[in-house]
């Protein structure tokens, strides 16, 4: 946008008419919780079109975008080549109900990429695939109770709604109605990074537990990356006692490296999940693991899993052809200018007198307002949200757009180029002030 005049109004008159139209029609107005700015307050922003490292909304702004779309945008908004792909497969045709030669090129992308995947199956939202991972670890190993780390989402699967991170942690929820007592009770909820926790439940509810799930490196409560040897020791435990490890990388997934969060830590799971990025923005997600497990599934085997659109020709078009993009040369971008950014905001953070702890995960990370380390969901909770929201609005109202929530990763492209950066880093002094001079009562 060439002449753009900051700070921008803290009103947004068009995004507002549209957000008062969307309440009367949807709950709450939004579609999925945390689009609804109440961590943050103020009036969400309507996106009508994003390009490259950019977000316009409906009253004309445009925003350096820090969330992409929460990880799928990883070669920002709108890569021709990924365009190009959609158009191509959606003038064939946008669903036929029957196998379709993308989604074996798409599972074979998958397969190739990581190593523990031997067989995948594709399914539509991350939600899915982690409740039908979890259905595929009951029937394979005939028992019940799951094993899931408090401040770890992995979808509003009913079972997994427990002490959940993301959407809940912000609404500060423990729990949801809905969920009945029978499909949370064979779910056991542990304190994240406690290995010996984990020996303990094992030790319990011996011969009982079917699995244990978890976010290969946990983003919705902020980014808290495993201890060394968590996962390796999540791995061990399962074998040892007969459950299978399911590492969720929905949100790690073909992000965090060219084989996700496995890439950089390579302990191999039993079974895994994926979204996000493989869908190129389109609704496309999948499980997929060891064949002998993956066996069990229908029609191969007895534990039923089907989707009327899986596998959609349009969503694997998007996703393959944006990992094919997703070469070594795109990571290292994404990760240089994840480091440059991330630097950036710690450096205005710091010069201002604001705690503050930078947590990264490769090319993820966040900013928890306190002084210490963040290894579990009680330490996320222990920051001074608070002076998120200030920083937040200050960020916004000089047209960067970061995730409405002090519990969540940010996420950059290979889109954001050197006048994105500049534009982060203009707006990052006076948001560290913001930040500084945050009271509590400020943001009552
Ligand atoms: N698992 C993880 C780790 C996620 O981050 C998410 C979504 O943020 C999900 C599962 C659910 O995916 P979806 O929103 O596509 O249902």
């Amino acid at each position: 946008m060439a002449s753009v005049s900051y700070p921008y109004p803290m009103h947004a008159p068009v995004s507002q008419t549209l957000f008062d139209r969307a309440a009367v029609v949807t709950p709450g107005g939004v579609n999925s919780p945390v689009r609804a700015f109440r961590a943050v307050g103020g009036t969400p922003r309507f996106m009508v079109s994003g390009t490259g490292p950019y977000l316009t909304d409906a009253d004309g702004r445009e925003y350096v975008d820090l969330v992409c779309s929460w990880g799928p945008m990883i070669l920002g908004h709108a890569h021709p080549e990924v365009i190009a792909a959609v158009q191509e497969a959606v003038a064939r045709g946008t669903s036929f109900g029957t196998p379709g030669e993308g989604e074996v090129a798409l599972a074979e992308e998958i397969v190739a990429r990581i190593e523990p995947v031997e067989q995948v199956r594709l399914v539509s939202s991350g939600t899915e695939a982690t409740m039908s991972a979890i259905r595929l670890a009951r029937g394979f190993t005939g028992r019940a109770k799951v094993i899931k780390f408090a401040g770890c989402y992995h979808g509003h699967v009913d079972a997994l709604l427990a002490a959940a991170g993301s959407g809940l942690a912000t609404f500060g929820l423990p729990d949801t109605p809905g969920v009945t007592g029978a499909q949370a009770g064979d779910t056991i909820v542990l304190p994240y990074n406690d290995l010996e926790a984990v020996h303990e439940a094992f030790h319990a509810f011996p011969g009982e537990i079917a699995c244990v799930i978890t976010e290969a490196s946990p983003g919705n409560m902020g980014v808290v990356p495993p201890l060394p040897g968590f996962n390796q020791g999540l791995k061990d435990a399962c074998a040892k006692n007969g459950a299978l490890f399911i590492s969720d990388e929905v949100m790690t997934g073909f992000r965090t490296s060219r084989a996700g969060w496995f890439g950089v830590d390579g302990v191999k799971p039993d079974l895994m999940t994926f979204g996000k990025v493989m869908g190129g923005g389109f609704p496309a997600a999948a499980f997929g693991g060891r064949a002998d497990v993956m066996a069990h599934l229908a029609p191969a085997g007895p534990v039923y899993q089907a989707g009327t659109l899986s596998g959609n020709p349009v969503a694997t078009a998007a996703g393959l052809a944006q990992l094919r993009l997703l070469d070594d040369a795109a990571y290292e971008k994404v990760d240089a200018v994840s480091a440059e950014i991330s630097g950036l905001v710690s450096e205005a953070l710091t010069k201002e007198g604001v705690a503050h702890r930078l947590q990264t995960a490769s090319n993820m990370f966040s900013v928890f307002f306190t002084g210490r380390e963040v290894r579990n969901y009680d330490d996320a909770k222990a920051q001074e949200s608070f002076r998120f929201n200030a920083f937040f609005h200050s960020m916004l109202s000089q047209g960067v757009y970061l995730p409405p929530s002090a519990f969540e990763s940010w996420f950059v492209s290979t889109a954001h180029d050197a006048a994105a950066v500049e534009r982060i880093a203009a707006a990052l002094p006076a948001a560290a002030r913001a930040a500084a001079g945050a009271t509590e009562e400020g943001a009552k």
